[in-house]
């Protein structure tokens, strides 16, 4: 094969390693359990990249949080000698929170059912909630059956107004029962929004659920009903996977209808005032306190306390309260700060051209090193400017996928490269110990041979014969016929020699028009046999020479054996041509193996 034809080889080769690996990968795709392995590696890489991003963000300074930690809990139950914490206190937060000036108070907690041993309490949060129209009140929804809990009707108030678009039902966004609040403060607002919280299959929450589905109608996510109240809108459209609640401010929808969070920072980003000051504050009137934390802020209130088990494992920190995820989301919606992850096919494309990329260096790059190198070079590259995309745009481009096959194709290119390095040795090697004329083994390969021959024969006694042959009359055959013809013939002898000879035999051109042949575990009996037969078989042969003609030939044979005419390769060597000269003498085209 021509230089040019061995690389159009490799490159396709190459090409085909490519697209079999790819033809595996889309194969593989159908299955969920590779989709889950891939998914879970990749989220995780989301959430390294999270992690590093969020330490260059700021997070909105608007927006506070009244956390009922684990020293409002001690404080309440020392103070007041009851949990949870009495509907008249909170009652009293707002109308403190109130005096303040807040953009929006919101309760990132679910005030189910009245309570009957203490109504006036209740009663003071229902006046509470509703002289306050920027009050937020929370519920949930779940899918237990009828039977367990008949499911209500929820009012008309409650539902979200869509302008256009619709969602698409799926496990995360459509249910059948619903925890609803007490009646009498459903009653009294329309500031209602639902708190449910969906988490990936590796438990960790990295998404959330803008609009529900009920019934057939559609529910705000607690913080969309803030934000779209903050922003005077009081509906939204659904196009093209957003949801657009004014033309600055939509929210991307992947396809399970969820949203993915961008992450401002652990816990404590938004500034966290623990609700036992709050209440101390108010015990002590404290009227600075209030404004100096909560003018014109948007105010969640929620549990942060690792004891009362709103706690969520996101990609930022694995404990984080649940509050601080409905806070990140508002960020999420003021900043349009949101995650779109591409599409497959993009992270495909990717993928092909980082394999074709770095496939190609495997086969340029000689050095086992510098390959090496390159990969680990391009793929940090490739980590890093998927960081930076994230961090710049919001983009988030699989790392998993592209890293994996490039790795991949990494291994099958160098397995290809080494293999044909492999064949070249072979074809290199068979070159230098080839004639070129007569394909025979060279003169330099029958000396290596008759040195391993001979130490075999010493170790382990193994006889050999040699056959030495040179062509009767062979200058004068030249000059009457010419070099050409005399080509011919040297080529169809060497034919005759290795058919008339075994396998295990080693049948070399000894040098111009002398040939031999070493007859492993061959004694002089069997060797002589043989010499014989190559000279009648020669004697009887036409030779057929370049113009056509057929003429005879006839060879002269001397034959030696290890052990009886010699124990060192040169000692064999002369007997044999010792015989051959012998034969010559008498009279040519005949075997002598005896001087
Ligand atoms: P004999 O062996 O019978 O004594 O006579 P001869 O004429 O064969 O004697 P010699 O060995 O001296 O001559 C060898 C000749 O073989 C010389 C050269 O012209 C020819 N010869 C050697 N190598 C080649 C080759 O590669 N091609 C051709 N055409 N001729 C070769
Ligand atoms: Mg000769
Ligand atoms: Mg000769």
């Amino acid at each position: 094969m021509t230089k040019e034809g061995k690389k159009r080889l490799i490159y396709a080769v190459y090409t085909l390693i490519v697209i079999t690996l790819f033809g595996c990968l889309v194969w593989l795709g159908h299955f969920v359990s590779f989709q889950n392995f891939i998914n879970t590696i990749e989220q995780s890489t989301f959430d390294r990249r999270q992690k590093v991003i969020a330490k260059y963000k700021t997070a909105n300074k608007d927006f506070v949080i009244i956390s009922v930690d684990d020293q409002a809990y001690e404080y309440v139950m020392d103070k007041y000698g009851e949990w949870p914490v009495s509907r008249k206190i909170w009652s009293e937060v707002i109308n403190f929170v109130e005096k303040a000036g807040p953009k929006s108070i919101v309760f990132d907690l679910i005030f189910a059912k009245p309570n009957l041993k203490d109504i006036a309490s209740d009663e003071a949060l229902i006046n509470s909630v509703k002289n306050n129209n920027n009050v937020y009140l929370s519920m949930n929804f779940d899918n237990y059956s009828d039977e367990i809990r008949k499911s209500s009707i929820l009012d008309d108030k409650l539902k979200l107004k869509i302008k256009e678009g619709s969602l698409i039902d799926n496990p995360f966004v459509t249910f059948i029962n619903s925890r609803v609040i007490m009646k009498e403060l459903m009653d009294v607002t329309d500031n209602i929004g639902i708190i449910n919280i969906t988490r990936d299959n590796d438990g960790i929450i990295r998404n959330t659920t803008p609009i529900f589905k009920y019934k057939g109608d559609y529910y705000p996510n607690l913080t969309l009903k803030v934000a779209m109240d903050l922003l005077n809108k009081d509906e939204v459209s659904i196009k093209n996977n957003r949801i657009v609640i004014d033309e600055k401010h939509s929210i991307p929808l992947d396809a399970t209808q969820r949203t993915i969070l961008n992450w401002y920072g652990k816990s404590g980003t938004y500034k966290h005032i623990s609700l036992w000051q709050v209440l101390k504050a108010i015990k002590n009137n404290d009227s600075a306190f209030f404004d100096n934390n909560f003018k014109n802020k948007v105010v969640y209130i929620g549990t942060t306390a690792t004891s009362l088990s709103d706690i969520k494992s996101t990609p930022i920190e694995s404990h984080l309260a649940g509050v601080e995820l409905h806070t990140t989301f508002l960020n999420n919606i003021f900043d349009n700060n949101f995650i779109k992850k591409v599409p497959v096919e993009i992270d495909f494309l990717i993928s092909i051209l980082l394999c074709l990329l770095v496939g190609y260096f495997v086969l340029k790059i000689h050095s086992v090193l510098k390959t090496f190198v390159f990969l680990f070079v391009s793929l940090t590259f490739y980590i890093i400017i998927s960081t930076i995309l994230m961090a710049k745009y919001n983009i988030w481009i699989s790392i998993v996928l592209p890293c994996m096959s490039t790795i991949a194709t990494f291994v099958l290119v160098y397995c290809e490269k080494y293999l044909l390095k492999v064949k070249d040795y072979e074809q290199t090697y068979k070159l230098a110990v080839t004639d070129g004329l007569t394909q025979l083994y060279n003169h330099r390969y029958f000396q290596e041979q008759m040195i391993l021959n001979t130490n075999n024969f010493k170790r382990y006694g193994s006889v050999f014969s040699l056959i030495l042959i040179d062509i009767d009359f062979f200058k004068k055959f030249n000059d009457t016929y010419g070099h050409q013809s005399g080509d011919c013939v040297l080529k169809q002898v060497a034919s005759i020699l290795k058919r008339q000879s075994r396998t295990t035999d080693i049948v070399c051109r000894y040098g111009g028009e002398e040939m031999s042949i070493i007859l492993t575990n061959t004694n002089k009996k069997e060797a002589e046999i043989t010499a014989n037969k190559i000279c009648n078989a020669v004697r009887n042969n036409k030779f057929i020479l370049a113009n056509g003609e057929k003429v005879n030939v006839t060879i002269s044979v001397g034959v030696a054996t290890a052990g009886v005419d010699g124990d060192m390769p040169q000692e064999i060597i002369e007997y044999s041509d010792k015989c051959l000269y012998k034969a010559k003498e008498s009279g040519r085209n005949q075997v002598v193996s005896l001087v």
